[in-house]
């Protein structure tokens, strides 16, 4: 993996040559750390500078929040959305969303059920419902009940084929989702068609993320310019940044490229 700000000039004549769209996850990408998923937020800086990049290039943030809660956390209209790893985007003001009948409803009740049962009895535990998936949050359990916790979790993963859906663990989150081939890396693919059929000509796609979740991304992307945050040798992100804080500065530095 490449540190990207060693290598800013090679990049700038891809962009030079080709315009770019730009991808962005929100959670520890966009926003600091919060403890309780409830409190992330988007810095006034990096919200000034992204409503400024969106005047010249289309911006995607695309995340596993549900639609209408990262629409209200960015706050920006000029945006594109995708929430929801892909099953729900919003484009100029367009909602649209995976057809409800791909949605395993009774899985997804069943599931609920029993993360609400956890929650009860692990305080600190988040269930965060987001229509089309269902999350678990932990990090504010307390160290001496994760294991007792995560023993309970890892018994519903195995059922959850057979309700139609699939799970995934990261920073401290377990997510379900319907098991549908919808993921961030094919919402990219279908955004990055529909505008280069809109304007005729091809576009670089620059996706900047954290997580397992944005893997899909950056292994759909490989004609991209893909940045992870943070250092990692199992990555498929061809460069990497050290922080948050460094994703400011790259759009900093990127706003600097059309001004
Ligand atoms: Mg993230």
């Amino acid at each position: 993996m490449k540190y990207f700000f060693k290598h800013k000039i090679q990049i700038e004549r891809k962009l030079n040559a080709r315009a770019p769209v730009l991808f962005l996850d929100f959670d520890l990408t966009l926003s600091p750390l919060a403890r309780n998923p409830n409190h992330a937020f988007l810095p006034v800086a990096t919200k000034n500078v992204l409503k400024e990049i969106s005047a010249h290039i289309p911006v995607v943030v695309i995340t596993g929040r549900k639609l209408s809660d990262i629409k209200k956390r960015v706050g920006i209209k000029t945006l594109i959305y995708i929430g929801n790893h892909g099953l729900e985007h919003e484009k100029s003001g367009i909602t649209k969303s995976a057809p409800l009948s791909i949605l395993p409803k009774n899985g997804l009740k069943k599931i609920k059920n029993k993360f609400l049962n956890l929650a009860k009895k692990y305080p600190g535990v988040l269930v965060e419902e987001k229509k089309f998936t269902i999350a678990l949050h932990y990090r504010l359990l307390p160290r001496e009940n994760k294991s007792a916790f995560l023993i309970e979790v890892k018994k519903i993963h195995p059922s959850l084929k057979k309700h139609g859906l699939r799970g995934s663990f990261d920073k401290k989150t377990f997510d379900v989702r319907p098991d549908t081939k919808t993921n961030k890396g094919t919402a990219c693919l279908w955004v990055l068609e529909t505008l280069q059929n809109k304007s005729h000509k091809k576009l670089t796609p620059i996706y900047i993320g954290d997580g397992k979740t944005d893997e899909d991304a950056f292994r759909a992307l490989p004609q991209g310019i893909t940045i992870r945050v943070g250092k990692s040798k199992h990555s498929y992100a061809e460069y990497y940044v050290s922080n948050v804080g460094e994703v400011r500065k790259f759009l900093v530095w990127l706003l600097k490229l059309f001004i």
